[in-house]
């Protein structure tokens, strides 16, 4: 396999995905680079569906095998949400600083475990033959009083690791990448790719 299309338009990802990527002996394609601008509706009800639908899409449009990532935000004092919804909650186009206050001012009552969270990753991997695989990476952490940090994206700088002391937006993309659920996702993905 030298050529893998990667299912997302999200910059942040993309860029995240081709450093985990980067020692790896194939080449990431992104949708954009591809030029295909289908538009893939998110409709399953879980992670795994929708992974799943974008990288079936792809790897039909293209040919090509392809990998695609569903991630998000559960908040346990929320019931899980936004969870699957991360990307469209309270709008897509909202900003992330709105939806992150709104997110703190929801659990201003939480007090200490009572603010657990954690990302979700799960990504998938369909080839042009049919076969699929499916694999799931977690961050665990709380909920953060402030906004704190500039690195990462979405609601990174709300997501407190406490072992670090600091927001998954205060520590580097290097060190995200080791701990975070798109990195364990995707080492796992990356073993299960060298083993085809
Ligand atoms: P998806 O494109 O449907 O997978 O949307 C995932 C959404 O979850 C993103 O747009 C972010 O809002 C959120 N999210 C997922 N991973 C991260 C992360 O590593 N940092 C911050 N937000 C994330």
């Amino acid at each position: 396999m030298d050529k893998i299309v990667f299912a997302t338009t999200n910059a942040g990802k993309i860029k995240e995905i081709k450093e985990i990527l980067s020692d790896f002996d194939v080449e990431v394609v992104s949708m954009k680079e591809m030029n295909i601008t289908a538009d893939i509706e998110e409709n399953g009800a879980t992670f795994e569906e929708n992974s799943l639908i974008k990288a079936r899409a792809v790897s039909k449009l293209t040919g090509l095998p392809a990998l695609a990532d569903d991630s998000g935000l559960e908040v346990d004092y929320l019931n899980g949400e936004p969870g699957i919804y991360s990307a469209r909650y309270l709008g897509r186009d909202t900003d992330y600083d709105y939806k992150n206050n709104y997110i703190i001012d929801k659990l201003k009552e939480a007090k200490g475990e009572e603010r657990s969270a954690r990302f979700v990753c799960v990504i998938s991997l369909v080839l042009p033959d049919g076969r699929e695989f499916v694999k799931k990476g977690v961050m665990e952490g709380r909920i953060g009083y402030e906004i704190k940090g500039e690195n990462g994206f979405g609601y990174d700088p709300i997501f407190f690791l406490p072992e670090y002391g600091k927001t998954s937006a205060e520590i580097s993309a290097e060190e995200k990448n080791k701990i975070s659920h798109r990195g364990k996702a995707l080492s796992a993905m990356k073993e299960l790719i060298a083993s085809l």
